[in-house]
């Protein structure tokens, strides 16, 4: 009960606190107990089962009687108790002194940060002041909610996060067709016959912008029912492991096969859009557009060979139901917002968006989209353009691609001072080195974040808050996509550090200090809006966002029930969910504007495989979340994995060996890394995992350093990208691999 109740002193005064672990916690410190909670690791939000002292964690298991995870646990879940329990993990503020770190008060760190963020903006201006947000935010619904009090006040238009690396082409295509970037389609992986999967590798992610726990067993389940899955990929993936059909795709080509699919199903009059035909605007005009991207002129680009792409349409058309899902692969190519855009253009040709067995929109409890519209963020896109390279920007934010150059160039609007969380951008963004050197040069960073890592090392100030089961979780984002309308809620079930505050209590204590630091009318300002939040509080804004959501769950019920509430298969919600008018604009000019550049690609001359060049692809493992996890001894344990992967006929053209250390070099830099043979990846391929390259000095992470590999992020090149969204490619960067020491 001691721990239960333990005081902290945070300086807030929140109504609907979410921190306050169960009630029943620690009855009898020092013993242990068992309790249920949710995985706050990634999007598949698994129900587990955690034994605890109401301090450390002793293990986690699966929760058998979470009906939607069924007991699923990955690797990363079991050792959510390395991080818990991790003494790296940094639970008091630390500012740096020279080459040292010494631990402050909150009181003064808070202080120290809003004065020292005021003053430059104040010499320099609003958006002298950068901000960056890791993926972790995601999975923290209370940051969710509460980060954009102390943006909205920073001002910024120098806003970047981890969407722009990996998923704005998905968004800012919902965004466009749907109104809102929230309406985002996922597979109804339940109930499909057919599902079609680019760039995407869910056995290993665990679904991404589709939250599927336990995704092998209901892969497996498609075909147990007699259903199909076909995987295109550059790599062998462990989700291509499981499918009937494994095609390998030149990278960068698949908006190009997405083209040719649909040129099939238009030329053979296999389109039938079904009921949301009356829905369409902009249809009519869609077969002419790709026509000239027939299956022949399309397959020396992909590899693929043209009939092999005609039986695909054929195949997808017939299907009663089918659903094609493209995920990260599809995003980060030059054609990624195009390729996206096609996957739905696709589902609705065929007749599969919005109905059981194709692509589907979720009904959470928690309304998504109304969310985003709350928040101010439905998904504009362009309003204005990043200073130096003129990429634009979507929903008040700007492609990564931009974030060193915004640093590094001198004039009106360069970025001075750095406010990073829960991200760790030297590691996760292209050509790392150029933004590591240009972070280096601010003259102020603070960083929110749990860890001393690659980039909160060149911080001034590091701010911890309270980690994963010291908070409650509800999975405001990953319910929002789940492939089964599902509600559960886990609460905390951990004692946090004395005098540990939550992400979300940083952010108005930071909204009110730098109104404070401001003065006048902004202190009056920024008092008014810290205190409106912390009279909600993040449970009082769900408690409000389930009264007010489509489905008749409230937090109360959540909370008697921690194996979650399930509320049914997916059900259609078209045209209801749609903007004005309730119309899909399934031809926005920003898309159409676009296809010329496709096009012209059907143009160039398709290089064969066993030139001198070679592209590199990403690659993620089941034991890696970013570059954030490698801090556990369990996950880390065994066979080296940042190893290259190449074709054996790569490396005898090459003269490489199995095992042989190799350089991997790019426009942009060059590393070196452990050579594996392997006919996973196509000839022509090469995929190094990203998220590694660890143990560079001053960063805290003492396991991780010993594991180190190198840096993915170290070739991939910023100024390689998608013309349309500004994302950077990670998936085709040119390389080329020697031996080391050649
Ligand atoms: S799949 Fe994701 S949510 Fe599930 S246990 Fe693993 S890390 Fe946690």
């Amino acid at each position: 009960m001691a721990l239960a109740l333990q005081a902290r002193e945070t300086g807030s005064t929140p109504g609907d606190r979410q921190e306050e672990p169960m009630a029943s916690a620690n009855p009898d410190p020092g013993t242990t107990r068992t309790d249920y909670a949710l995985c706050m690791l990634c999007e598949a939000a698994c129900g587990i089962e955690v034994q605890h002292d109401g301090v450390r964690v002793e293990r986690v298991r699966g929760n058998a009687q979470d009906g939607f995870s069924r007991g699923h646990i990955c690797p990363k879940g079991v050792a959510l108790a390395d991080v818990q329990n991790d003494p790296d993990r940094l639970r008091r503020p630390l500012r740096r002194v020279g080459e040292r770190w010494e631990e402050v008060s909150w009181e003064d760190a808070l202080d120290e940060t809003a004065r020292r963020l005021h003053e430059i903006q104040q010499r320099h201006g609003r958006d002298a002041v950068g901000v960056y947000t890791g993926n972790p935010t995601v999975h923290s619904y209370a940051a969710t909610l509460f980060q954009g009090f102390f943006y909205d006040t920073l001002a910024t238009r120098n806003r970047f996060s981890a969407t722009s690396v990996d998923a704005l082409p998905r968004t800012l295509v919902s965004a466009q067709l749907y109104g809102n970037q929230a309406v985002l389609p996922v597979p109804d992986l339940d109930r499909t016959e057919f599902l079609l999967v680019l760039g995407a590798n869910p056995v290993v992610s665990n679904g991404s912008v589709m939250t599927a726990p336990d995704v092998v067993n209901r892969l497996r389940a498609i075909r147990e029912r007699g259903g199909r899955l076909v995987v295109v990929d550059p790599r062998h993936t462990e989700t291509a492991e499981l499918a009937d059909t494994h095609l390998f795709i030149r990278p960068g080509s698949d908006a190009l096969l997405l083209a040719a699919l649909l040129n099939v199903v238009f030329r053979e009059g296999l389109a039938e859009p079904g009921r949301l035909e009356a829905h369409l605007e902009g249809w009519d005009g869609i077969p002419g557009l790709l026509a000239e991207f027939t299956p022949e002129r399309v397959a020396p680009h992909t590899g693929i060979p043209a009939e092999t792409l005609v039986q695909l349409a054929r195949d997808f058309a017939a299907s009663p139901r089918a659903a094609c899902y493209g995920r990260i692969g599809t995003c980060t190519q030059e054609f990624g917002a195009l390729a996206s855009w096609l996957v739905d253009v696709l589902n609705v040709a065929t007749g599969n968006l919005d109905r059981p067995g194709g692509a589907m929109f979720t009904t959470p409890a928690a309304d998504l989209p109304t969310l985003a519209k709350l928040l101010g963020q439905p998904g504009h896109f362009g309003r204005w353009r990043s200073r130096v390279s003129g990429l634009p920007e979507f929903n008040d934010e700007l492609p990564v691609a931009t974030f060193a150059e915004e640093i590094e160039t001198p004039g009106e609007g360069q970025i001075r001072a750095l406010v990073t969380h829960a991200g760790n951008p030297v590691l996760s963004l292209p050509n790392g080195r150029r933004l590591e050197k240009a972070v280096e040069g601010l003259e102020f960073m603070v960083a929110v974040d749990i860890y001393r890592n690659e980039t909160t090392r060149h911080a001034d100030l590091i701010l911890p808050p309270t980690f994963g089961l010291e908070r409650d979780h509800y999975p405001v984002i990953e319910h929002g996509v789940a492939v089964r309308n599902v509600a559960r809620y886990g609460r905390a079930l951990l004692a946090p550090p004395a005098d540990a505050r939550h992400d979300w209590e940083v952010f108005l204590d930071l909204t009110e200090r730098l109104g404070r630091a401001r003065g006048g009318l902004e202190a009056v300002k920024g008092r008014l809006r810290a205190g409106l939040g912390r009279a909600l509080g993040p449970r009082g804004v769900l408690r409000l966002m389930l009264r007010l959501g489509p489905q008749a769950v409230t937090l109360d019920r959540l909370e008697r029930d921690p194996h979650g509430v399930d509320l049914g298969p997916l059900e259609p919600r078209l045209p209801g969910i749609l903007g004005r008018g309730k119309r899909i604009r399934i031809a926005p000019e920003l898309l159409l504007d676009d296809l010329p550049r496709l096009a012209r690609r059907l143009g160039s001359v398709a290089a064969p495989p066993g030139g001198n060049g070679l592209t590199l692809i990403g690659r993620r493992t089941l034991r890696s979340n970013n570059s954030w996890m490698h801090n556990s001894e369990r996950l880390v344990a065994g066979r080296p994995r940042c190893v290259l992967l190449m074709h054996p006929e790569d490396a005898r053209r090459r003269g490489l060996a199995d095992g042989a250390r190799v350089v991997i070099k790019s426009r942009v830099g060059e590393i070196e890394a452990p050579l594996e043979l392997s006919e996973e990846v196509m000839e022509g391929v090469v995929s190094l995992p990203h998220g590694w390259g660890h143990g560079r000095p001053g960063s805290g992470l003492e396991v991780a350093a010993k594991h180190a590999g190198v840096s993915a992020n170290d070739v991939t090149d910023e100024s390689f990208y998608d013309a349309l969204s500004g994302v950077s490619c990670l998936s085709g960067v040119p390389v080329t691999v020697t031996a080391a020491g050649a």
